[in-house]
């Protein structure tokens, strides 16, 4: 049979953030070496779903979202992936964050593909009333393409423990019973798992530990600086403060402090408890901007904010040695060219914020089983899989004289490429 001569169509999902991703994959792809039917069928998503939402606001008017699901690839299993509520939801960020899910799982050897999704809105704006409306719409709505087998939610930028409990409550109501492990980062009540909510910042702390391990640093001697005071750069911060590291500086979206002695991250965190973000805190501090913060003299920077903060434009002024990623694909890839030139490590987001994943997998195992482990017994069991995944990351990254980026991504295609060739393809 002739052969057909075929290019690949650009898609609906090709924007700005899907090429950061697929330039990434192509350039792994090159030092990969699999054969060319996986490496075309990673290059897109399997499945990809747009919604629009109609949801009845506090004041009678009706709003109508935009509200996305993508999944990228199902072949290790069902997909996984978290749900965010921000203006800068789309397609092409959802499909590029579903293939960064893929690879996150595939590394850290979880039964998994990715997937993403979220809903184009301003969470600040909206009431609990409104959130829960959208919520259960959502769910409602992505019901027949969710499931315990087929795609299992999570909390994203925006979304926590009490949106999961809607989208659980939802999905069971529609099924008649209740359906625990359709979602993960649920309340404990619910069939949540203990530690679920700081896994992700402490997870970012173990991989932060064992690189100082690998460098001979003294973490407590470090001048640490974190952008973003959220789920994860908040517990990130704490974490590095009770190991003894000197965090100078932190961030969120009102702006950042900054303190060269050292920051006193528990009452930061009470502050903003109290009044919601980090505004108007003056204590025994410099107040700075996102921009300065970037470019601070420090040791470790953590980037657990959003994408696209170190680009062309400020990865020559980076004063920092080591950039780590606990936000999904917060450098740019003109970003982490300069920063390669420059010797400055980055530890990749797909290793480096996986504990969030790595835990909902082990809350997703507890509900099938209906059966919990306790804290100390998460936490270990985080522990041995973050340490697996950087050993094998941090090995080959010097092995190959490869970034630790490109390591990553290597191990993650590897993982997925073997079940691809096993399996083949369909029919
Ligand atoms: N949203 C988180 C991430 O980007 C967690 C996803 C999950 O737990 O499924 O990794």
């Amino acid at each position: 049979m002739a052969k057909v001569e075929h290019e690949e169509p650009a898609l609906e999902w090709d924007t700005p953030l899907y090429r950061q991703a697929l330039t990434q994959l192509d350039h792994a792809l090159e030092l990969a070496a699999v054969p060319d039917f996986v490496s075309n069928r990673l290059r897109s998503p399997e499945r990809a779903l747009i919604l629009t939402l109609p949801v009845k606001l506090d004041d009678g008017s009706y709003v109508t979202f935009p509200a996305y699901r993508v999944q990228h690839s199902s072949v290790l299993g069902p997909t996984k992936g978290g749900i965010r509520y921000d203006m800068a939801v789309d397609l092409g960020e959802c499909a590029a964050l579903a293939m960064w899910m893929t690879w996150k799982c595939a590394l850290l050897r979880l039964p998994y593909g990715g997937a993403k999704g979220g809903v184009r809105c301003n969470a600040r704006e909206l009431s609990m009333n409104e959130l829960a409306r959208i919520t259960r719409r959502f769910t409602a709505e992505l019901a027949p393409f969710i499931g315990p087998q087929l795609d299992i939610p999570a909390p994203d930028m925006a979304t926590n423990e009490q949106t999961m409990a809607w989208m659980m409550d939802t999905y069971s109501m529609q099924k008649g019973y209740a359906v625990p492990e359709i979602v993960t980062g649920k309340p404990i009540s619910i069939g949540g798992s203990v530690f679920r909510h700081e896994a992700t910042g402490a997870g970012v702390v173990m991989v932060i530990e064992r690189a100082c391990r690998r460098l001979d640093w003294e973490l407590g001697e470090k001048r640490c600086a974190v952008q973003g005071f959220g789920n994860v750069g908040g517990i990130a911060a704490t974490e590095l403060h009770a190991k003894g590291a000197r965090v100078v500086a932190v961030s969120d979206i009102s702006g950042g402090v900054y303190a060269g002695d050292g920051l006193d991250i528990p009452a930061l965190h009470s502050y903003v408890a109290a009044n919601g973000s980090l505004e108007g805190y003056e204590e025994g501090v410099e107040r700075i901007t996102n921009e300065v913060l970037l470019e601070l003299d420090c040791d470790i920077l953590v980037l657990a904010a959003r994408e696209d903060q170190v680009t062309g434009a400020n990865a020559g002024s980076l004063r920092c040695k080591l950039v780590v990623e606990g936000a999904n694909g917060p450098t740019s890839n003109e970003g982490d060219r300069i920063l390669g030139e420059r010797g400055i490590r980055v530890l990749p987001d797909i290793l480096t914020n996986a504990g969030g994943v790595t835990v909902s997998y082990f809350e997703w195992v507890q509900d099938l089983g209906r059966l919990f482990w306790d804290r100390d017994e998460i936490r270990r069991r985080l522990a041995d899989k973050m340490s697996d995944a950087f050993d094998r990351v941090w090995n080959v990254s010097d092995e190959r004289g490869i970034s630790l980026r490109d390591a990553a991504l290597v191990a993650a295609i590897h993982e997925v490429s073997g079940a691809l060739e096993a399996r083949g393809v369909y029919p």
